[in-house]
């Protein structure tokens, strides 16, 4: 049969002209015809494949399942497009396979059902889909790739600007111990300078006191005067005593500054200590002066360090005897309140000016009023350092004229 005639002109164009294939196919499954497009597709010549068994143009390995499908397809037959969801594959004449899109239709020819397979050769498609696919699976290693990369190139940055920053801080460290020592050393050789100066200048009177009076002595002693002889041993001892205090100071400071004066804590009775204290200062008191003690602590007993604690006790009496004229009271009064021994200092001396009070625990600080007055303005201010050593506090109140009052309070 001329299939072909069996359609008008116009369909007869439409099917030698279609870009798809087009095979008809009858009930037993044998290619009525096939258009030039399908004929070219599988490799045939012109009108070949007429008569010939579809499943000729399968590879063989589909051809039962084709078969089974097809009779499907005749019982039940409606458009609808071959193998969704798996490649299909034709078979060329010769013998090589190639990827193909069925849509299957149907019409009656008298009464037979012809099935019409429109085809199209997928080749084209499936070379760009697994050439997208291999680029996409390049691409997902390429973007694994540079992720790593980046990854590796960020803790390398990580770890180097952690090691920038250790060593920016550890060299900030050097420099400021750096500049710390040599702050100290600074200091340290103020220290020496002042020291020299101070030691010059204080030394000279007693010093000389000294001569003086072992010369007076010998002359005395020619005389038999035993009374100027006692005088004049009592003013070696006082030269001696401001000496040895000036040496003692420049030994603690020289101590606090190193570090080295470290805190020995025992238990002392408060009231045995002061007054043993008071006992020992009398000595060295002006003429007429007088100490007074006023123990009013409810806690007899505090633990801390004797020997810092003496030496605080003695430099404030000391001031207190040093800036008050003869026949002068000084009162050492002792009481706790709040978890703290207070020891108060109190004298009627030359008092301190407010301006004076401002610089008073500066190191070499003398007030205006210290006049002819034996020092050498480093007392208080060891004797503060002393007391931040025993974790407490030191305080003054001072009136120019009337007198002042030294406070240190320590914990109980
Ligand atoms: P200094 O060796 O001069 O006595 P200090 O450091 O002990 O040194 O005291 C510093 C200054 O404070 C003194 O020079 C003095 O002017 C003043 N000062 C200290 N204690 C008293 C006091 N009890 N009365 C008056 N002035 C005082």
């Amino acid at each position: 049969m001329d299939i072909p005639a069996m359609f008008s002109k116009a369909y007869r164009e439409i099917f030698q002209n279609m870009s798809e294939g087009i095979i008809m196919v009858d009930e037993r499954g044998t290619i009525a015809v096939a258009n030039p497009v399908a004929e070219q597709f599988f490799g045939y010549e012109q009108n070949e494949l007429n008569g010939v068994g579809i499943e000729k143009l399968l590879p063989e390995r589909f051809r039962n399942g084709h078969t089974t499908m097809r009779f499907g397809f005749h019982a039940n037959p409606r458009p609808r497009r071959m193998g969704v969801g798996r490649d299909l594959l034709g078979l060329r004449k010769d013998g090589s396979e190639f990827p193909i899109e069925i849509s299957l239709s149907h019409f009656n020819m008298g009464d037979t059902v012809m099935v019409m397979a429109f085809i199209s050769d997928i080749s084209q498609r499936k070379i760009f889909e697994q050439a997208l696919k291999h680029s996409e699976e390049q691409l997902i290693v390429y973007a694994a790739e540079l992720e790593n990369k980046v990854q590796v190139r960020t803790e390398a940055l990580n770890q180097s600007v952690i090691k920038l920053e250790t060593e920016v801080k550890e060299r900030k460290k050097a420099e400021e111990e750096a500049k710390k020592s040599l702050e100290k050393e600074r200091e340290l050789n103020e220290l020496k300078t002042k020291f020299v100066s101070i030691a010059s200048h204080e030394f000279r009177t007693p010093l000389s006191t000294v001569l003086s009076s072992v010369s007076l002595i010998q002359q005395y002693k020619d005389r038999s005067d035993f009374d100027k002889i006692d005088k004049h041993v009592n003013r070696i001892k006082s030269s001696v005593n401001h000496l040895t205090s000036i040496l003692n100071d420049f030994l603690s400071l020289g101590k606090l500054e190193e570090g080295r004066e470290d805190v020995q804590n025992e238990t002392i009775r408060l009231r045995e200590f002061l007054e043993e204290i008071i006992e020992e200062v009398n000595a060295s008191l002006k003429e007429g002066q007088k100490m007074k003690m006023d123990f009013a602590s409810e806690v007899s007993e505090v633990i801390s360090d004797p020997r810092i604690l003496r030496n605080i006790m003695f430099n404030l009496i000391s001031n207190a005897s040093k800036y008050s004229e003869p026949h002068k009271t000084i009162t050492v009064r002792c009481e706790s309140k709040n978890s703290f021994i207070h020891f108060h200092v109190q004298d009627e001396g030359i008092g301190i000016s407010m301006e004076d009070q401002k610089h008073l625990f500066e190191r070499f600080y003398r007030a205006s009023n210290a006049g002819n007055v034996q020092g050498t303005g480093l007392g208080l201010n060891i004797v503060k350092r002393y007391v931040e050593l025993l974790r407490g506090t030191i305080s003054f109140h001072s009136e120019r004229g009337k007198g002042s009052i030294f406070t240190i309070s320590i914990p109980s």
